[in-house]
């Protein structure tokens, strides 16, 4: 880890931006050209005092709207943030950029700890990020009463909700700042608000006069794709070899068995695959972390327990192998993905095993009637979801209350629009099989009463003398998996609580099982295991950002220029520079430092430190320039 603050280096420096107005300072120091949609207003209501509320989607840019300011603004700016791991890798790449930054937290030593209170009281420091259980402590408090302050940046604002599921006790007592140092502007930060999350943030934090900035939660760089389960293991490896090849993705799975037995799978195959989960040891799994975020390629197979204050900007891929619990939950794992605005992709697959298994922990679950039924309504929408037939980021934003108007044209029912077909009757005879096995079978045993097979246990039961037996053969034991899959995603079937997996008819089905209602069924996809590979890849904002690169060995030149000055300082290459800007500059081909200066990403102080080194990286793959 990053953890050396070098202050000897730093006192030397001089001030970062005093008397810059914001464009100059996101323009010199982080070398963008203009601020995004809501930056801009929000970095001129802090910069002129105000406080903000904040709701921008991951990737949205949020750093950049308290950074900003603080450089604009006189004084050190306190950025309250919960993740250590983060905060010092925001405080190195700050550092990269020449601002004078630092953190307060429980992993430094005494002297490192004074020699940041030193910088602070002296005012040295641009930006001090503090962990919450820091901050508030009487001490701490002093030292910030006796430092000039430009503003307070309190970052993943959420975890100040109860009713989240990052709650932080010592977030609540951040209310306090508003009493503490009234005349300081505070701006909160979050990426997952509903309105009612919102609303106790505001409340919680004191920041009830606090202009609210909330932009839409869109991502549309990420291309969500759920697919039928057929051969999951093949599926993965089909999806990963013919779209991220040498990409950085996260795998999630259910149970740490999966996660090892796919993370020895994806290994077999060549990857660079670790697995991260509760039952390895801390140093395994620190270690297995940092790979990810220093080495170039490393996928990840997790269980949920990873990803909380990953913020690596080039995860290429987020793949699901089991499905998710909830919205909110898909939405936060998938919004691990394409932080940098490049195209990368939510893949999913899920099979009927799932949904029964999700339906069956739900209803054996301890919790009474009410949890039970707001569980169950979350899962119901995940798993509509996974069998619309329309535009699934449509469905998506639905969900979190914001309305896209047209189809995406980035998700698979946009690319490949699912064929649907009328299964009144199917559905009827399935149905009308269960009742009649009695309730008592599981769905393999069903469908081999509608096919008519001849196994032991039908020919013992004597179901092949019932009047269901044998009235399925058009279809085949896949499309019969489909067939019960949808029914059971949509609530007409259910798989019994006590875990045998038999199925039931619920109350919904009747006008179904009379015929007395048509139902129009998606048809899978059959066995198509990317979406149309190239051809549908390569549409609008879904193109691989592989097949962007025409110059493959120099966009391996510069990246290898940026492994070696990572290594050598000991920081993740995306410190250095992020992908996007190693794009802009393979594309440009700049061969001075002017020229290198209009490259995004590229800013004064990195311009000096690493110009040289990628111009002669450039020159050399570059012999005509
Ligand atoms: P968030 O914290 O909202 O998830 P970040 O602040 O990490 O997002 O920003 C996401 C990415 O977008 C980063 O790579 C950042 O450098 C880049 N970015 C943010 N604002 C701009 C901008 N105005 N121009 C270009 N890139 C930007
Ligand atoms: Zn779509």
């Amino acid at each position: 880890m990053y953890m050396d603050q070098d202050f000897d280096q730093l006192a030397t420096e001089p001030p970062t931006a005093a008397g810059r107005n914001p464009e100059q300072v996101l323009h010199e120091v982080f070398g963008y050209e203009s601020f995004r949609p809501l930056q801009g207003d929000i970095v001129r209501e802090v910069v002129n005092g105000g406080d903000a509320l904040v709701l921008m989607p991951t990737g949205g840019g949020k750093s950049l709207c308290y950074q900003v300011p603080a450089l604009v603004r006189p004084g050190t700016a306190i950025v309250i943030s919960p993740l250590i791991a983060l905060m010092q890798d925001q405080v190195a790449a700050l550092r990269e950029l020449g601002v004078r930054a630092a953190f307060l937290n429980s992993t430094m030593d005494f002297e490192q700890a004074r020699a940041t209170e030193y910088a602070l009281a002296t005012g040295e420091l641009d930006l001090l990020y503090c962990a919450p259980e820091r901050l508030i402590q009487p001490r701490t408090i002093e030292l910030l009463h006796n430092a000039s302050l430009s503003l307070f940046a309190i970052d993943e604002a959420h975890c100040v909700s109860q009713w989240g599921h990052d709650f932080r006790s010592d977030y609540l007592q951040l209310s306090m700042l508003a009493q503490e140092f009234p005349g300081i502007p505070r701006i909160a930060l979050t990426a997952t608000a509903d309105e009612r999350t919102r609303k106790e943030i505001a409340e919680r934090l004191s920041l009830t006069k606090a202009r609210h900035f909330i932009s839409g939660f869109d991502r549309p760089n990420i291309q969500y794709r759920i697919t039928p389960k057929t051969n999951a293991n093949k599926q993965l490896l089909d999806f990963i070899k013919a779209e991220h090849e040498g990409d950085c993705g996260i795998v999630y799975c259910l149970s740490r068995n999966k996660v090892d037995a796919t993370a020895r799978l994806l290994s077999s195959k060549g990857y660079t695959a670790l697995p991260y989960h509760a039952g390895l040891s801390a140093e395994d799994r620190a270690r297995n972390q940092e790979r990810f975020l220093r080495e170039e390629g490393v996928i990840v197979v997790a269980t949920i327990a990873f990803g909380m204050g990953i913020d690596k900007p080039d995860v290429r891929f987020v793949a699901h192998m089991d499905l998710p619990k909830s919205l909110e939950a898909y939405y936060q794992e998938t919004g691990r993905a394409g932080r940098d605005g490049k195209p990368s992709t939510a893949w999913m697959v899920y099979g009927l095993q799932d949904v029964i298994k999700l339906r069956q922990m739900l209803e054996a679950s301890q919790g009474n009637d009410q949890f039970k039924r707001v569980e169950r309504q979350k899962l119901d929408a995940m798993l509509g979801l996974c069998e619309v037939t329309q535009c699934r980021r449509q469905v998506l934003l639905h969900y979190f209350g914001d309305n896209l108007e047209t189809p995406c044209g980035n998700c698979d029912t946009c690319l490949n629009p699912p064929e649907t077909w009328d299964g009144t009757v199917a559905v009827q005879k399935a149905l009308s099989c269960v009742y009649r096995t009695g309730q008592r079978f599981g769905v393999n045993y069903v469908i081999d009463v509608l096919r008519g097979s001849e196994n032991e246990r039908i020919l013992q039961s004597g179901h092949q003398a019932i009047t269901t037996y044998g009235i399925g053969q058009e279809l085949s034991a896949n499309e019969w998996k489909s067939v019960f899959r949808q029914l059971v995603a949509n609530g007409y079937l259910r798989a019994d609580p006590e875990g045998y997996g038999a199925l039931q008819l619920t109350e919904r089905c009747r006008p179904l099982l009379k015929g007395a209602q048509a139902i129009e069924l998606r048809k899978d996809p059959v066995a198509r295991n990317t979406i149309g590979g190239k051809s549908s890849t390569s549409r609008r904002s879904g193109q691989n950002v592989r097949d962007q690169i025409t110059d493959h060995a120099g966009w391996d030149a510069l990246r290898a220029c940026r492994k070696e000055l990572a290594d050598k300082q000991g920081v993740p290459p995306y410190v250095i520079f992020h992908d996007t800007t190693l794009f802009d500059m393979l594309e440009r081909r700049p061969s001075t430092l002017e020229e290198l200066a209009e490259v995004s990403g590229v800013g004064a102080a990195k311009l000096e430190k690493y110009g040289d080194v990628f111009l002669q990286a450039l020159r050399s793959i570059n012999p005509e320039a």
